[in-house]
């Protein structure tokens, strides 16, 4: 038998695989029931207004959303926050704000590699030079 010990209570339990003692458990599918129910009733509400109707902490609800247990969809008034600055956003777990800060972020990183990439290959004889030769050779008889 694999003992574990519940991370929500510190109770010893029985592992399975919701890494939760079944009392925590319940407790849990207690809390998303009185949300799915609230929700029936209140399709419109919003986050606050879900956690006080159904008497269930924001932070759990936050979960059950993360975890796709309660879709969007189905609340669509209900926003989590966004996990970088904290700005209320319907989906996923950063506001557009902060993933295209976080795409621009990997984009640079990009751009720094390439550049590193270039000097060096520009350390060894380049296509500047080459082109630069060839302009020598038709300049001198053109002018003056
Ligand atoms: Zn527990
Ligand atoms: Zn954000």
């Amino acid at each position: 038998m694999n003992l574990s010990n519940c991370p929500q209570c510190g109770k010893v339990y029985v592992k399975n695989n919701y890494e939760l003692c079944p009392s925590c458990l319940r407790e849990i599918e207690d809390q998303y029931r009185k949300c799915v129910e609230h929700l029936r009733k209140n399709r419109g509400c919003t986050l606050q207004e879900l956690s006080e109707g159904a008497g269930v902490p924001i932070r759990m609800i936050t979960r059950f959303i993360r975890e796709g247990r309660i879709a969007t969809k189905d609340a669509p008034n209900v926003l989590t926050p966004c996990e970088s600055c904290g700005e209320l956003i319907r989906e996923g777990t950063l506001c557009a704000n902060c993933r295209a800060k976080l795409s621009r972020d990997v984009k640079h990183m990009h751009e720094d590699e390439r550049r590193k990439e270039e000097r060096h290959a520009g350390e060894f004889g380049s296509t500047y030079m080459k082109d630069r030769d060839k302009h020598d050779k038709h300049g001198p008889g053109n002018s003056n």
